[in-house]
């Protein structure tokens, strides 16, 4: 059934959030065969782009990547009705419809004198993404263009730059400051937990050598207490002296709009299933038959009239994954690829994909990938040696037995796309570890029939 056959497919769907997913969801709904109105709003000024770069071409790439450009369609042409600048501050769902509150976002309440102060849809998708947690106000972050744009003025003026977090943004940063002003800039980057990458507990460890390399002082389980404009104290009293202080220590999922019309988990997160319909019904309380991921039907309209007005797509979420578990946002690769089951399922199609999650990185001239879920406890075997320049790979199995949960690859293209297969499966493949650990044996020769 397409959704122009389909009486009951909303008409009006109002996207909220113009990052990565909600300019992916406009495009779908559109290529998906929707016809009705779709509107689209967003906090940022400015079109959407791409947040990757920022953090990896901080230095030689200062205009924003623009997302018309990066997906080949132009998700601000194939809505009806675009506000940027414009924040939604809150939900409310009924079984005739939703309502969206609007306001100018940031300092310029006056900006938009025409603006509305609610929107009324059928259905909303809410693609707000995350917010960096940031601590200490004295500090800085980076997540948007804005944010970009400000922080490689900053960084041009400054001699000593002190970074808290030594995860995926920590050592991008580290990477592209240490490599652009090797003679001026010292780079200093403090980590709480035991190692560098802590989400790859041990395996994080093995890149330590990389930022020794750059020039890059790391010093892994020290903790900050406090930020100000000369630099940082730890909790032990050392002082470290900084004219910029970066703060890389994650980020929320902006959910904080939806308080009190969807549960959420204590970091912001709402759970979501395959289609990214959440579990509690805004109206009824908890979605307890829905719980088994092969029944379909609840998410796909008619017995949950009002749970069927409301999707969550991207950082946002927490979806429920066959293979992985709860899978969290903050994945690139499943905001871009989320939206396709997302609007499936608004629109009244079953299908649904599961993608793993997928996170890739550009950190001392190595391309990095985690594919699938670290779990705790797993069993960690190597494949190939961390000191051979043609790469390696870490493989996370279950404990005791060969099914494979994670997949971590350093300059080793051929075992992303490996990977990329094993786990499209609907369980997790089983692997022989021997065969697995040896580089020269393709990853998908080691599947076990
Ligand atoms: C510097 C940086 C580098 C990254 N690098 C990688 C990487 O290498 N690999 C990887 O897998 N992931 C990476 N990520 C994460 C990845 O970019 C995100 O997972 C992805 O952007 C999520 O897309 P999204 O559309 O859900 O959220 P976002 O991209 O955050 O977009 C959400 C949009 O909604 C807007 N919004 C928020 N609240 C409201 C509201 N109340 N009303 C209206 N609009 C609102 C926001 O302003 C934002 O424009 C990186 C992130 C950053 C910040």
């Amino acid at each position: 059934m397409s959704a122009a056959d389909d009486t009951s497919a909303p008409s009006r769907i109002l996207v909220v959030g113009a990052g990565l997913a909600g300019a992916r969801t406009v495009l779908e709904l559109r290529r998906q065969g929707h016809t009705g109105w779709i509107g689209l709003i967003g906090a940022e000024d400015v079109p959407p782009y791409d947040r990757p770069p920022l953090s990896k071409h901080l230095f030689d790439r200062p205009a924003p990547a623009w997302l018309a450009d990066e997906l080949a369609a132009d998700a601000l042409t194939a809505a009806d009705d675009v506000l940027l600048g414009v924040r939604a501050t809150g939900l409310r769902v009924d079984a005739d419809g939703v309502r969206v509150s609007v306001a100018a976002a940031g300092d310029r309440p006056g900006a938009l004198p025409d603006l509305p102060t609610e929107i009324a849809a059928d259905a909303v998708v809410v693609a707000t993404g995350s917010t960096p947690m940031n601590p200490w106000p004295a500090a800085r972050v980076l997540h948007t263009a804005a944010d970009a744009e400000s922080l490689r003025h900053a960084v041009a003026d400054a001699r000593r730059l002190v970074i808290v977090g030594a995860g995926w943004i920590g050592a991008e940063l580290a990477t592209v400051a240490a490599a652009a002003l090797p003679d001026r800039l010292e780079v200093t980057v403090l980590e709480a937990l035991a190692g560098p990458l802590p989400v790859l507990g041990a395996v994080g460890e093995l890149t330590r050598d990389w930022w020794q390399r750059a020039g890059i002082d790391l010093r892994t389980g020290v903790r900050v207490a406090t930020v100000d404009d000369g630099g940082v104290t730890l909790a032990d009293g050392e002082r470290i002296d900084a004219d910029l202080v970066l703060a890389a220590v994650g980020a929320r999922p902006a959910t904080d709009w939806l308080d009190g019309a969807l549960p959420r988990d204590p970091d912001g997160a709402v759970r979501v299933d395959e289609w990214g319909a959440p579990l509690v019904d805004p109206l009824d309380g908890p979605v307890t038959h829905s719980t088994d991921s092969t029944d379909s039907t609840d998410s796909t309209g008619a017995p949950l009239p009002a749970r069927s007005r409301v999707r969550l797509v991207g950082d946002v979420t927490r979806r429920r994954s066959a293979r992985h578990g709860w899978v969290s946002g903050g994945h690139w690769d499943a905001a871009l690829r989320a939206p396709a089951a997302v609007v499936a399922g608004l629109l009244g199609e079953a299908a649904a994909e599961d993608p793993a999650p997928y996170v890739f990185s550009t950190q001392f001239g190595h391309e990095l990938a985690l594919y699938g879920h670290p779990g705790h406890g797993d069993e960690v075997v190597l494949r190939g040696d961390p000191d051979d320049a043609s790469g390696w790979a870490a493989l996370w199995f279950a404990p005791d037995s060969d099914r494979l949960t994670a997949v971590f690859t350093v300059d080793r293209p051929r075992d992303v796309a490996a990977a990329r297969r094993l786990f499209a499966a609907e369980q997790l493949p089983e692997l022989d570890r021997v065969a697995a650990a040896d580089p020269a044996v393709q990853l998908r020769s080691a599947l076990r029939a």
